[in-house]
């Protein structure tokens, strides 16, 4: 999983360095134990790699450039004509790179992988290419008739104060130049969008296949309250995902909503964290409850998705703990059983509590009154009919 972005810029005057720098810092949500940056000056300079946006220097020169920030070394994969960072999973990254180098769209045509890419070329073409599925997201955008941007998210351009202007078809091509902006479809679309991105891979002020987030998710907290409706004095979100899963639900059932947590440092998605000394702190500099919030009630607790438990684990020991009365779980997310084969860290089943344990057995372990997950048709309903669940069902689009 991971972020990607490329700007150029129409007048090579600019130097695009900064707005590259704080684009990826944007994008650090779609993870950031990996990153680095190609940029074009007269030839392709690989600036830097292995560093975390926020410390890449403000001294990178170039009127173009992309980035990637993410959880797989190796990218941008360069040469001396063309850089390349991809969001996602190709066959054979070296081969590819030679593949293209020498005929863009032919190697889009051959390559059975799962990806979206931003490529540079020498010759000043930036492009970008979001594969038939459209599993992993691309969005066009510009900082006014300066420069074009491609990235991940829209929230890559906003942050820089730029504008989105669409999303990148399945399957499409889109070369910018100083001269013109050219799309093209190379494949025919067969969308099967991931349906992590909803429920808590983008960032909630951002946009994705036709919908936004924020919206999306108070749409998820409501579908919640219709599937599992509980008697409860509060509810309380998970900070920052699952906040509009609680406002959603509060508002349909007229329960209060309260903030629940506050968080000591910066937050660390614990799934995407690098080491296990940062997983077990990362759970807790993100969840410190409040006391006030909890004590004496009964708690409706809503979480973006449960990997092995362990985070909510927790969680609820120390709701219990500040005096809470009751503890139900409801999960944004249908139940997670199986790997992701596109990039998205989904541990192996052996590890995703909903594949090895019943319901019961999982609100025992977790110390939970109840728990209750999205339905597969709910999600569907609230988000896109044409989704990718192969990490909730096994069952995979046929793609590769
Ligand atoms: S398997 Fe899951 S994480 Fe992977 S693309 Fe499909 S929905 Fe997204």
């Amino acid at each position: 999983m991971a972020g990607i972005v490329g700007i150029l810029a129409f007048d090579r005057v600019w130097n695009v360095g900064k707005f590259l720098k704080y684009s990826m810092v944007g994008l650090q949500h779609r993870g950031y134990a990996s990153s680095g940056v190609a940029m074009l000056n007269n030839e392709i300079v690989f600036a830097t790699k292995d560093v975390a946006p926020e410390d890449l220097e403000l001294d990178m020169e170039g009127w173009a450039g992309i980035g990637y920030t993410g959880s797989r070394n190796g990218y941008p994969i360069v040469n001396e004509d063309v850089a390349i960072s991809v969001d996602g999973v190709l066959r054979n990254p070296e081969e590819f790179l030679k593949k293209f180098t020498k005929d863009p769209r032919k190697a889009l045509e051959e390559e059975k992988g799962v990806y979206s890419l931003i490529a540079l070329t020498r010759d000043g073409d930036m492009i970008g290419y979001r594969d038939e599925t459209g599993i992993r997201p691309l969005s066009l955008g510009g900082f006014g008739f300066d420069m074009a941007i491609i990235a991940s998210e829209p929230v890559a351009m906003s942050v820089i104060g730029g504008d989105f202007r669409r999303e990148i078809e399945p399957g499409e091509m889109v070369t910018v130049n100083s001269l013109n902006i050219k799309a093209e479809r190379i494949k025919e679309p067969k969308k099967a969008y991931c349906s992590i991105e909803y429920v808590y891979q983008a960032r909630i002020d951002s946009f994705a296949n036709e919908r936004s987030i924020y919206e999306t998710r108070v749409k998820i907290g409501e579908q919640l309250a219709e599937e599992r409706p509980i008697d409860a004095d509060t509810v309380i979100g998970v900070p920052d995902t699952a906040l509009p899963f609680a406002l959603g639900y509060s508002r349909k059932l007229g329960i209060p909503m309260d903030l629940g947590f506050t968080r000591t440092g910066s937050p660390i998605r614990t799934m995407l964290a690098s080491d296990s000394f940062l997983k077990i702190v990362g759970v807790q500099l993100k969840l410190n409850p409040i006391k006030d919030a909890v004590f004496g009630k009964r708690v409706v607790l809503i979480d973006d998705s449960m990997v092995t438990g362990t985070t909510l684990k927790n969680t609820i020991m120390s709701l219990r703990k500040l005096g809470a009365k009751e503890v139900h779980v409801l999960i944004g997310s249908p139940k997670l059983v199986s790997k992701c084969p596109y990039g998205v860290e989904v541990p192996e089943e052996r590890e995703l509590i909903a594949a090895n344990l019943g319901e019961e057995q999982i609100a025992r372990v977790l110390g939970a009154d109840s728990i209750h997950w999205l339905t597969l048709d709910g999600l569907k309903k609230v988000t896109n009919y044409n989704l990718c669940t192969g990490c909730m069902t096994k069952s995979y689009p046929k793609v590769i």
